[in-house]
């Protein structure tokens, strides 16, 4: 349910409504839009008298929200929700370009693409410490030393970094990483994301394997309805029939869809999305022209060599033209 208040009303009562809401066993959501404060009522609103809530002088309208996701629906937070992770932001309007490798493999490695995506244009480095192979006899990831090493390049180029939790065990680790990625083979495990709505990091939360939107949406509300508001939603390709030409089907359509019915931000992965490095630069451009808030790319320094997704990495020369194109077309939807 939501409560839109009228223009003008006071804070006093504004607190008097919400006190009276929680005490209703509501969880109330407070969005302080330009002109209007949105009242997001969170849990069995059944029992609530609409009519009695409707006749207050400060309220304008009550409205049921039958949609299954509350915190993340764009009816209880109308404006775009902006994550900062420190100095940077993601969503309304701040682009993120998440640039790094699929691993992080040597320190050499991860330095040199660190200074090389942060000179394209870059403002976030990516590099999995921890990876979800599909096979266990492939590189698993350096674990605690990559994270170690992703700190380094931190400190060395300034870019805040972005990686992969797969345990959460290994939370301890992550408490200088800025933004926890929740893999596509995670995004419903649901006592994990949990955890993570009990912390204030910023979540990139990634589409499922085979996820549909409204799965997508109720994973990101499980982190949101655990106190965490900091969650980013990453588009990055479905399983469909096609799987010769293209690794996954990228859902470009996904990005419209979800700035319609959610305020978080939305970032397109065309790595994962398209499996072959050929294809990335088109994908990024149309979905930057599509209106993500940001984009995600693999880019390593020796695809060929690669211990992880060479076929779908760019090297930091093609990076370099990407995402010069990329800005021309964020230009472009600006002007
Ligand atoms: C990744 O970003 O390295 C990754 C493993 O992605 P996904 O979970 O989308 O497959
Ligand atoms: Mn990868």
């Amino acid at each position: 349910m939501i409560a839109v208040l009228k223009h003008g009303a006071s804070p006093e009562r504004t607190e008097h409504l919400i006190n009276w809401l929680k005490e209703q066993n509501l969880g109330v959501h407070v969005s302080q839009g330009e002109s209007h404060t949105v009242l997001g009522l969170i849990g069995d609103t059944a029992n609530v008298d609409m009519e009695m809530i409707q006749s207050l002088d400060i309220v304008e309208t009550v409205t049921r929200v039958s949609d299954p996701f509350k915190a993340v629906n764009r009816k209880f937070h109308p404006d775009d929700s902006v994550i900062r992770v420190g100095e940077t932001a993601i969503g309304g309007g701040h682009f993120a370009l998440i640039a790094g490798p699929c691993s992080v493999e040597n320190e050499a490695q991860i330095t040199y693409v660190a200074n090389r995506v942060k000179q394209a244009g870059a403002n976030f480095l990516r590099g999995g410490a921890f990876k979800p192979r599909t096979s266990p006899y492939d590189f698993q990831g350096l674990g605690a030393e990559g994270i170690r090493l992703l700190l380094e390049a931190k400190k060395a180029t300034g870019l805040p970094i972005v990686t992969e939790l797969m345990d959460i065990r290994n939370i301890d680790l992550f408490e200088e990483v800025d933004v926890i990625q929740v893999g596509a083979r995670n995004t419903q495990n649901f006592d994990m994301l949990k955890e993570l709505g009990k912390t204030r990091k910023p979540i990139l939360l990634k589409r499922g394997l085979a996820g549909t939107i409204k799965e997508l949406l109720m994973s990101a509300e499980y982190i949101m309805a655990n106190g965490n508001e900091n969650v980013i939603l990453c588009e990055r390709g479905i399983r469909t029939y096609e799987s010769t030409y293209t690794r996954n089907t990228l859902d470009l359509s996904a990005i419209p869809v979800l700035k319609n019915l959610t305020h978080l931000p939305v970032v397109v992965d065309p790595s994962h999305g398209t499996g072959h490095t050929y294809l990335v630069e088109p994908m990024a451009l149309a979905a930057a022209a599509a209106g993500a808030d940001g984009l995600m790319i693999e880019v390593h320094n020796d695809p060929t060599h690669a211990l992880c997704d060479g076929a779908q990495s760019q090297t930091p020369d093609e990076f370099d033209v990407t995402a010069r194109k990329i800005f021309r077309i964020r230009e472009a939807m600006q002007g």
